[in-house]
């Protein structure tokens, strides 16, 4: 599938739209139209359904240790300063960045490649953002470029060597930036931390300076007593959370996929330190096939388990779900969603202060003077289990996953185009969103096949009566076949047709969107109807 096909249908039927577009668009960010709108909250309350509300904690579940409970939250987005500094995030959430001082572009370090090539007595490095067979081509082009040569004469060139990263390269003096012209352009890496910086009141100073989170989890942390202190959940238990997350990524890029304010659903998972590995392991495979149930097939889906070098500096084990989406190069495989084993790593950090590595422990990192670098909030956010008398600070395994990525691949692996036959029989080429019917936007359109003999009157009154029950489209505009492939186009599962059968016994003809079956049913089991097909 051709990415551009799927962003300009988005833009097209009302998925998505460029943020602030009358304006040229702002970079990272991105707004949900009419149908995207529909997806995208289709996403989060089966992610909810599913997780929550549904989740019956008197039975265990098929893999899991044990029975478990499971609450919400919703916890703000401007937090206490001082959260960040405790998580790590204020001095840690940094990537590091290199400016190109001729075209005034600035590059995330770790994503820029590039080949040594040899011209004209000169040895130089060709960067690009590209990777894959595309570094090849683009160094290719631009080295032909900066030597002034044609393609034909692409043998001058002299290779010396693959395609590596930049951080390989010592001297910057010899590197050719991805969008300039001269050499020696780039600066030298530097930190940048990717929080959006706000300040809180009327005064603009370091003591009002606060920050736009970058992820929900610490909002259920600093929580996790409250929630302890006001239900009467016990351990193992999950709190679950769905919100904004900022963060100012240096190059957003791949339509939704790397925005700067996107949307997580997140659990904090709390157990005891002696079943969390058997934890960790429950998630990642709960998490796995939640994609799979909502239709992500298995070979462009995978779950990757990752090596101890890649480990967050807390973690002992973490799996990213991924999606082989199509506008990365064959092969490699974008993340969905990360399951972390944190440890008590976060909890202790709000109880003590902000924690490093020391050998194979934790410490409250400490200043020149000895004191906490940053003093966590003194609360005591152990757990007491009133059966076994046992005092200890819980472990935490984290699912933390992207509602906008979820929703790029849903739409990417739904995404197809075949071929259905017209009112006459005769195929005509069409495009269809195969969406799961739990996330299709619109759950059945209602058509009049034509626009007289009573028809319409009898397909607006069974609109109507779906209409109580889900999101149904009436159409009664143009010729039939062209109302069901609109329909296709956005991934409308059914279509009722009203027509000349249907004043006669009342019968009307439902159509599958996948398998082009077309069957009769009593209008008076529409709903009974529906009710099953879309269960
Ligand atoms: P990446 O390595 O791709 O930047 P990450 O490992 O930093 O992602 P996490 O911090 O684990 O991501 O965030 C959890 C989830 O939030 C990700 O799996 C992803 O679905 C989503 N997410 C993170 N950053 C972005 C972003 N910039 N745009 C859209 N979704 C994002």
């Amino acid at each position: 599938m051709e990415m551009e096909k799927l962003v300009a249908l988005c833009k097209r039927r009302g998925f998505l739209f460029p943020s602030s577009e009358i304006y040229g668009g702002l970079n990272g960010f991105w707004d949900y139209g009419p149908l995207g709108v529909e997806l995208k909250r289709n996403i989060r309350e089966a992610w909810w359904h599913d997780m929550v509300t549904s989740h019956n904690e008197l039975e265990v579940p098929p893999g899991a240790p044990s029975a478990y409970a499971m609450v919400g939250l919703e916890s703000t987005i401007i937090m206490h300063p001082q959260v960040w500094k405790c998580s790590g995030h204020y001095d840690l959430f940094c990537d590091l960045m290199v400016d190109c001082r001729e075209s005034k572009r600035r590059y995330r370090y770790d994503q820029l490649y590039g080949r040594w090539v040899q011209c004209q007595g000169r040895r130089i490095f060709v960067a690009t953002e590209a990777v894959g067979q595309e570094a090849e081509q683009d160094t290719l082009q631009k080295a032909l470029r900066f030597f002034n040569l044609r393609s034909r004469d692409a043998e001058d060139l002299q290779w010396l060597g693959p395609v590596q990263p930049l951080s390989q390269v010592q001297d910057l003096q010899q590197v050719l930036g991805p969008d300039a012209k001269t050499l020696g352009t780039l600066t030298p890496p530097r930190m940048f931390n990717l929080m959006f910086e706000t300040y809180v009141g009327p005064v603009q100073d370091e003591a009002s300076r606060s920050f736009l989170r970058p992820e929900t989890a610490q909002g259920i942390f600093v929580n996790f007593k409250n929630v302890l202190d006001s239900t009467r959940v016990k351990i193992p238990f999950g709190i679950a959370q769905i919100g904004k997350s900022f963060r100012n990524e240096i190059t957003p890029r791949y339509f939704t996929f790397r925005s700067r304010e996107f949307e997580q659903m997140e659990i904090e998972f709390f157990c005891h330190p002696s079943t969390s590995r058997a934890w960790y392991e429950y998630w990642r495979n709960r998490r796995f096939q939640w994609y799979v149930g909502l239709g992500l097939s298995s070979d462009r889906l995978r779950l990757r388990e990752h090596s101890p070098e890649e480990l967050s500096h807390y973690s002992c084990g973490t799996a990213d779900i991924e999606y082989a989406f199509p506008f990365l190069p064959p092969g490699e495989f974008g993340e969905l969603e990360g399951i972390a084993h944190r440890g008590d790593f976060d909890l202790r950090s709000h109880m003590e202060g902000k924690l490093v590595r020391q050998g194979d422990q934790f410490v409250v990192e400490l200043d020149e003077e000895g004191k906490p670098r940053y003093r966590g909030s003194g609360r005591d956010l152990s757990y007491f289990d009133d059966e076994t008398r046992e005092k200890y600070i819980p472990h935490v395994v984290e699912p933390s996953a992207g509602a906008d990525r979820a929703a790029l691949a849903f739409l990417c692996e739904a995404y197809a185009e075949d071929e259905a036959p017209d009112e006459h029989g005769v195929p005509q080429k069409r495009v269809v969103l195969r969406l799961h019917p739990r996330l299709a936007p619109i759950k059945a359109a209602v058509f009049p096949l034509v626009k007289k003999d009573g028809m319409p009157e009898i397909a607006r009154q069974i609109y109507a009566e779906l209409k109580p029950h889900w999101n149904v489209f009436y159409d009664e505009k143009g010729a039939v076949g062209r109302r069901y492939r609109r329909q296709d186009e956005i991934g409308t599962p059914y279509c009722i047709t009203v027509d000349g059968q249907t004043l006669q016994d009342g019968t009307v003809t439902i159509r599958d969107r996948d398998s082009l079956r077309q069957w009769r049913v009593h209008q008076k089991e529409i709903v009974a109807q529906l009710n099953e097909l879309l269960a």
